[in-house]
């Protein structure tokens, strides 16, 4: 089964990306997890990223496209993938489409995860306070300023990507407001037993 998770920052993709690979026994792409393991390494990708990412800006399209078609060549990506914070841009999903075609693999559904903005403020404000408490390290853009950024880009670069799916009949809206739980079963009806059989 191979998925894509739309939403805005905060809407609990990374949450229902791990859940759903528990799941299903796919791999989790997370292009942010990547990226966040290259500025730990400090790695020349590392390197370009951290400023951007810190600013809550996107990282240029050649850059994630490259570390995600690497990854998609990795053989625990073979029995399928969960794509976590990639595409978001225009550019990149085309560019997935064209890695995907080379492959000879296809998409089986895009799935967004529909959620009030207020909700996305309170839910980072509640994260920080959580991480806090349990002492551990804050993500360096995960402060309100730079939220504001993270939702201005969400908006005008990778919300039309809903409709780039739509269109294509692979997008599956699911209300990312309800209990995590509740948010997996939805997600499970909305791909239905067809897709969710479907392995490699
Ligand atoms: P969130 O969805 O909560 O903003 P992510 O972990 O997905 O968090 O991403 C964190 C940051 O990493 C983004 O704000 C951006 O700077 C960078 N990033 C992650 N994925 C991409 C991508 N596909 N294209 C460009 N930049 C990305």
């Amino acid at each position: 089964m191979r998925l894509i998770l739309l939403g805005p920052p905060g809407c609990g993709k990374g949450t229902q990306a791990q859940r759903l690979v528990g799941k299903h026994g796919i791999v989790q792409l997370s292009t942010g997890e990547m990226l966040r393991a290259a500025v730990k390494a400090d790695t020349p990708v590392g390197r370009k990223a951290k400023d951007i990412i810190t600013r809550g800006d996107l990282v240029p399209d050649d850059v994630v496209v490259a570390i995600i078609s690497e990854r998609l060549d990795q053989p625990d990506a073979r029995r399928g993938f969960i794509l976590d914070g990639f595409p978001r841009t225009l550019g990149q999903a085309e560019a997935l489409d064209r890695i995907l075609a080379a492959k000879g693999l296809r998409l089986d559904g895009a799935i967004e995860l529909k959620v009030d903005e207020q909700a996305l403020v309170e839910r980072l404000e509640s994260r920080i306070a959580e991480m806090a408490a349990r002492g551990e390290p804050l993500r360096a853009d995960d402060n309100p300023e730079t939220m504001k950024t993270r939702l201005a880009n969400y908006r005008a670069q990778t919300a039309p990507l809903i409709d780039y799916y739509r269109k294509k009949g692979l997008l599956k809206s699911v209300d990312g407001m309800a209990p995590v739980p509740e948010v997996t079963k939805a997600i499970d009806r909305a791909l239905g037993p067809e897709i969710a059989a479907r392995s490699g």
